[in-house]
């Protein structure tokens, strides 16, 4: 099977999202004077298990900016309000644009071999579209689509559903998901009838039974793709 339409993930799967992560919570711990290397993880496991509660539907993405401030300042009893930590961090994110190395590569080759691409990712919609456009990747994709810009985040389908009319994608066999999360883009590849490719480049367990694609270089998606 020939894969004529491409969706991909941006973060850890386009964005080094770690380093970004890493690069902006120290910038707000700095501002706080409470920069250290357990309250920069500290704020990781939090900021992980908010958006699973997201993907889950158990918060919005609205509460989720702040309450992840919240919880990380209560811990380090820091007196800058969440609020400002929320705004702070939104900040930094918005200008950090890292992209991981095979990204902009795979991407122009895909624009060149004529094969529609969009990205499908969840988060802030001015965070997401500041740094799509910092980072090079526009002049070649045919489509963005951010979950807050529908107020709903993957796994719900209606993100690969939005993304595959702006591609003029009718026959979704036609397309790939390609992305680094079980719980939001293979589950959402599952739920839109389309065919997942899990980027998994640090090669953790697979998953019994799942009818997806694996991948540990983002290039190899290139044997998968052909213009119909
Ligand atoms: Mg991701």
């Amino acid at each position: 099977m020939a894969y004529a339409y491409v969706l991909l993930d941006a973060d850890d799967t386009l964005f080094d999202f770690v380093k970004a992560e890493r690069h902006c919570i120290h910038g707000v711990l700095e501002r706080c004077g409470a920069a250290s290397p357990q309250a920069e993880q500290l704020f990781v496991s939090i900021n992980q298990g908010l958006w699973r509660r997201l993907e889950r539907g158990e918060v919005s993405a609205e509460r989720l900016r702040v309450l992840r401030f919240e919880e990380l300042f209560a811990k380090l009893g820091v007196s800058l309000s969440p609020q400002e930590g929320a705004a702070l961090y939104l900040q930094f994110l918005a200008e950090s644009c890292f992209l991981l190395p095979e990204a902009l590569g795979v991407v122009q080759t895909l624009a060149r071999r004529r094969i529609p691409v969009a990205v499908v990712t969840n988060g802030f919609s001015y965070v997401q579209h500041r740094r799509l456009q910092l980072s090079g990747l526009l002049p070649y994709l045919n489509a963005v689509v951010v979950s807050q810009d529908l107020g709903l985040q993957k796994p719900d389908p209606a993100l690969v559903d939005l993304a595959l009319d702006r591609l003029g994608c009718r026959d979704r066999t036609k397309a790939l998901l390609v992305g680094d999360s079980l719980s939001s883009d293979m589950a959402a590849a599952n739920n839109a009838g389309v065919c997942g490719v899990w980027y998994n480049p640090r090669r953790k367990p697979r998953p019994q039974g799942q009818p997806f694609y694996e991948i540990t270089r983002l290039s190899t998606l290139l044997h998968l793709v052909n213009h119909p």
